[in-house]
């Protein structure tokens, strides 16, 4: 089965063992994470992976050092 990887685009060859698939697929090429999922060995959908993302917290104000004059 071909899927095209969804970061650089080239086109994975995936064996029979994705044909009913749902998870991360690593792309051998670029590296890239996408979510992959399968049914019946046709792709389903394609995405970028939905990392659980953690509570924003205020980035720290950058420390300017200020000498007096
Ligand atoms: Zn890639």
């Amino acid at each position: 089965m071909k899927v095209n990887c969804i970061t650089c685009g080239h086109s994975l060859n995936l064996d029979d063992a994705y044909d009913d698939f749902e998870g991360l697929v690593r792309c051998y090429v670029c590296s890239g994470l996408f979510e992959l999922k399968t049914a019946e060995g046709k792709v389903r959908s394609v995405k970028f992976p939905q990392a659980p993302q953690p509570q924003p917290v205020q980035a720290p104000k950058p420390v300017v050092d200020q000498k007096p004059v």
